[in-house]
């Protein structure tokens, strides 16, 4: 089977791994002039940046990615468990290190939040275990046909009732805990699913298992290095690499209205059974397409976007600074309120300051620092006018991240405001894609193939199971089975999982 995958970002890259290890004809056709996408890196002044993830959990679907290339993650990624993972600082003054393994945790809460809470955290580790070993199998790893496919697995449904995964997640975590500041610490995580912890179901906790349980982990050279890796494993299992060339156009055959192959800016053809299509949903639709995007790309609730300033300064961090630092805002409620229902900037805005240097201090000069401060702020639905908005943001975000005491001799400086997102292609100005409310989750969300348009299969952050790079590389699976679907369906295909590959 000839696959033409447009964009080598991690689900286009996740793609490639399992079609070119499974003997497919691989092309992988991307805009710039390397891998990553959204996981790309930023270098000045000697200063490099990730400009996208920077919190990598759950190593075990790399690993599977790498190995459906013939490869692994140790030949390509160098990992370090970060310990500790993050350091969560709070208005009062009181800081709280989310530690790696349940033992050192534990105490950890003991000291901060005391025994009570303490006794908690192996129980509430145990549920989300618990949701995640139930979620993954059938609801996240799995291709679905339609919404009925939901009764193919009742006993999964039941289990995660009997987990109170309809319940909501912030009520859920207070059953374990009483002290208001691991509420936040276990629950925030929904707002990577673009939802508040008030309105997202407890089932989403499966995030908060991914940072908690699994850990967090920081790849050297940063996310952009896992990019980099899993294009070397797609190459090496014979995928072939066309970078800096735009597709403009995924080209149909009149009549059945089946792919055909894609044609780039540079005036290059790559004839294909089956395409691949790595943007976000809506952009495959209207630029590469001239076609409506399905509804359930058009309709619900885009997640809040981010402001994002990545910056280069001389000196030395805040002696208990980590690599990841969440500053909790006072106000939490509010903030949420403001962010996802009034789209207005949030007053209190909690931040995350990423310090990679910390880690690995060849990514800033001797003496110096990268910071990485991302803020939440509406996407373009919201009511921020970001021609005027931007520089006040990123004075407000300056002076914030100075008073908390990092340093402020700036040396290079970049920011990224939601109408720069939105002019790389990212629907609504936001990165993170349509925001996983129940109604665009799983079954619900916008699907990875298109019955009227035969041979298109879609991977990443728009499609299933979602946004984040856990999920994408997942997607690359599951666009994978997707595509081998088709060839297997006998119309379009030369080769299939079971069939003889045609290279
Ligand atoms: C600031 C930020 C912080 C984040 N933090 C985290 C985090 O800490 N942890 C986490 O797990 N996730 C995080 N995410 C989310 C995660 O990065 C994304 O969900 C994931 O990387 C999306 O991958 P993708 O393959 O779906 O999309 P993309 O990476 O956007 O890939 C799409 C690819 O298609 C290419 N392309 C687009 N149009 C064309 C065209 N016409 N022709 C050819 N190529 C084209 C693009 O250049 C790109 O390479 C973050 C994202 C951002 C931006």
């Amino acid at each position: 089977m000839k696959v033409a995958i447009v964009g080598a970002g991690l689900g286009g890259l996740a793609a490639a791994c399992h079609l070119a290890g499974n003997g497919h004809d691989v092309t992988v056709v991307e805009r710039d002039p390397a891998p990553g996408g959204r996981a790309g890196r930023w270098e000045s002044n000697g200063y490099s940046f990730d400009t996208g993830p920077t919190v990598f959990t759950m190593v075990e679907f790399l690993e599977r990615t790498f190995n459906a290339a013939g490869a692994s993650v140790e030949d390509h990624v160098t990992f370090d468990r970060l310990d500790p993972g993050y350091r969560a600082c709070y208005a009062d003054g009181s800081e709280l290190f989310v530690r790696a393994g349940r033992e050192a945790m534990t105490e950890e809460i003991r000291t901060v939040c005391g025994a009570h809470d303490a006794a908690a955290f192996g129980p509430f580790c145990d549920w989300l275990t618990e949701l995640n070993r139930v979620e993954v199998p059938n609801f996240i790893d799995r291709n679905f046909n339609t919404p009925f496919d939901l009764a193919s697995s009742p006993k999964a449904g039941i289990e995660l009732l009997r987990l109170g995964g309809f319940g909501k997640l912030e009520a859920k975590v207070k059953t374990f805990f009483d002290d208001y500041r691991l509420h936040r610490l276990f629950s925030f995580q929904a707002l990577y699913a673009g939802l508040s912890p008030f309105d997202a179901l407890a089932l989403y906790g499966v995030i908060t298992y991914m940072d908690t349980v699994a850990g967090v982990w920081a790849p050297r050279g940063g996310i952009h290095a896992v990019a980099t890796g899993l294009a070397e494993a797609a190459e090496k299992a014979g995928a072939q690499f066309h970078y800096g060339d735009p597709v403009i156009r995924i080209e149909r055959r009149p009549g059945s209205g089946e792919v055909s192959g894609v044609r780039t800016a540079g005036g290059q053809r790559f004839e294909a059974d089956v395409v691949v299509a790595n943007p976000d949903v809506p952009a495959v639709y209207r630029e590469l397409l001239s076609a409506t995007p399905p509804w359930r790309a058009r309709t619900g609730t885009y997640s809040p976007s981010c402001l994002l300033w990545l910056v280069g300064v001389k000196g030395d961090m805040p002696e208990r600074a980590v690599h990841h630092n969440i500053h909790f805002s006072k106000e939490w409620t509010v903030s949420f309120d403001e962010l996802l229902k009034k789209g207005t900037m949030m007053t209190d805005p909690s931040i995350l300051v990423s310090a990679p240097s910390v880690t690995d201090p060849s990514c800033a000069p001797a003496g110096s620092n990268t910071l990485y401060v991302l803020e939440p702020v509406p996407n373009l639905d919201g009511k921020v006018d970001w021609s005027t908005e931007r520089v006040p943001a990123r004075d407000r975000l300056a002076a914030r991240v100075a008073a908390l005491g990092y340093p402020e001799v700036i040396e290079c400086e970049q920011l990224i405001d939601p109408l720069d997102w939105d002019a790389l292609g990212m629907e609504r100005g936001t990165p993170f894609a349509m925001a996983h409310k129940f109604a665009r989750t799983g079954p619900f969300r916008a699907p990875n193939i298109d019955r009227k348009i035969p041979g298109l299969v879609l991977v990443g952050s728009g499609t299933v199971p979602g946004v984040g790079v856990p999920m994408v590389l997942v997607s690359g699976r599951l666009a994978a089975e997707r595509a081998e679907a088709m060839a297997g369906a006998g119309s379009r295909g030369k080769a299939g999982r079971s069939g003889s590959a045609s290279r």
